[in-house]
């Protein structure tokens, strides 16, 4: 598989609703702003987490990891997060609940080592042949379709790169027009194609054009200096669950282990105890020869009483392994049994993986702290909202949860659109928080009306 092909398999969708923190928001003397990084109050536990990142660059968290007790809902994914930025922007970030191990088709066991690996990450540095420059003209050259189709194909492209030096036309295989359209490459953007493999890869838009009307945020980039035809270092940064599930795919052929001049097709799906040790093989020749780095990035157990015995017994295990990420824990219980036992154990885990644990509590939010969080979201969801219902949102967050909350954000935006309003009103607050029941109310009323419901 040629590396650039490697795809990404992050959990996009957990993250979504933590876009806005970008780090942990600390001040040089360590100390937490009340808002900063986007991160609100919560300092303390800032703070710390502040002081575990001064311990993962110094390497003093080998063998150990970090438990977060707080109740649902005060920010402990978000402080997870926050600590995976600090540590820098691709820096790995792998969230997943206690209760994803049980599935009844995959060993308990097989999926936490499926997410240990998509939260380390592999920087690797390869010096490449490329044409690189701004697109001055792009035209594809169509024939008749040889397939006997009704369309036409496209024989080539022609496409015009430049730099501070010059111009250059390159006419290119039909295949380059295909990745072309998936970067959406139009005239004006800086890119690069490889010369070997032929893979596209858009920088940015040229910064000569910085000042035309962009609806969506452009990383603008400069004019590429020397020559449209050179050597330059490509960084990629991929995950080991990336380089797995890519050579577990069926199609083979395309391996990192091919790549790099080894003649190996796997032939399953399935990823295998045998392509994982292969794949590690090969990065482990990768960072001997400098050609990679590893980069260990953050697994985040949440609700980790949900783990039985069994994986706890893993857990220990792997945090020893020369190749294990930051582990992240959360739980919101207090005195529990552990599961698949009858002992309890303070948070429902074992006494020799608390010894391996700096714990950190996170508090509830006060009002004012919530309407500030619920604030930062809206604003990055875009949707408008007044004061006064902000602050009646604030209440209803203090009243249920901050999730909550934030859940009513958008749909109340819709009712406000509804109600033809731009922003969102008090009374589209009040109509959908009459509609969507919190955890508490639903909890409430299934109690009240038990009689009306089949119970065992
Ligand atoms: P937990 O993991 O403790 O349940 P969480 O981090 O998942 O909490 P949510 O309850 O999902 O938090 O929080 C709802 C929203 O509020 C999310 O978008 C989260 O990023 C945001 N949020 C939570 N705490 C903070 C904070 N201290 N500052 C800014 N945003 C926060």
């Amino acid at each position: 598989m040629r590396i650039e092909e490697v795809q990404s398999t992050t959990k996009k969708q957990r993250v979504a609703t933590h876009t806005h923190i970008k780090g942990l928001g600390l001040k040089e003397d360590g100390t937490a702003a009340p808002l900063g990084a986007g991160f609100v109050g919560q300092e303390q536990a800032r703070e710390a987490a502040g002081l575990v990142v001064d311990m993962i660059r110094g390497k003093k968290m080998a063998g150990r990891a970090l438990l977060m007790a707080g109740a649902p809902g005060t920010g402990k994914t978000a402080l997870a997060l926050g600590i995976a930025q600090e540590l820098g922007s691709k820096v790995p970030f792998c969230p997943m609940v206690g209760s994803e191990v049980y599935s009844s088709e995959v060993k308990k066991t097989e999926v936490l080592m499926e997410n240990f690996r998509r939260a380390i990450g592999l920087r690797i540095k390869e010096n490449k042949e490329v044409y690189e420059g701004e697109v001055t003209e792009l035209t594809p050259e169509e024939t008749e379709s040889t397939t006997g189709g009704y369309g036409k194909a496209v024989s080539h492209v022609i496409i015009g790169l430049k730099t501070v030096k010059g111009v250059k036309q390159l006419k290119l295989d039909p295949a380059i027009y295909d990745s072309l359209l998936k970067e959406k490459v139009l005239v004006g953007d800086v890119i690069y194609v490889e010369a070997n493999s032929g893979a596209v890869k858009r920088v940015g838009r040229c910064d000569a054009y910085a000042t035309e009307f962009d609806l969506e945020a452009e990383e603008y980039v400069p004019l590429p200096k020397g020559e449209v035809h050179k050597k330059k270092e490509i960084v990629q940064d991929v995950t080991l669950h990336d380089l797995d599930s890519a050579n577990a795919r069926p199609q083979g052929g395309q391996d990192i282990l091919s790549m790099m001049g080894q003649m190996m097709k796997p032939k399953k799906t399935e990823i295998t105890e045998k392509l994982r040790g292969e794949i590690n093989k090969v990065v482990n020749r990768y960072i001997d020869t400098g050609v990679a780095e590893l980069v260990p990035g953050v697994l985040f157990i949440d609700e980790v009483h949900m783990l039985d015995i069994e994986c706890f017994t893993y857990l220990n295990r792997a945090l020893e392994s020369s190749l294990a990420p930051i582990v992240v824990l959360a739980t919101n219980r207090g005195i529990c049994n552990i599961r698949g036992t009858d002992m309890p154990s303070p948070h429902g885990v074992p006494v020799d993986l608390l010894d391996r644990l700096v714990i950190i509590r996170t508090l509830p939010y006060t009002p004012p702290e919530m309407v500030q969080i619920l604030a930062i979201r809206a604003q990055v969801e875009g949707i408008a909202v007044d004061e006064d219902s902000l602050a009646h949102l604030g209440e209803i967050g203090d009243r249920t949860s901050l999730r909550h909350a934030v859940q009513l954000l958008t749909p109340a935006s819709i009712m406000a659109k509804t109600n033809g309003r731009d922003a969102i009103a008090k009374a589209d607050l009040e109509e959908v928080a009459a509609i969507f029941h919190d955890a508490k109310a639903s909890a409430k009323l299934l109690a009240d009306q038990a009689e009306k419901y089949i119970s065992q």
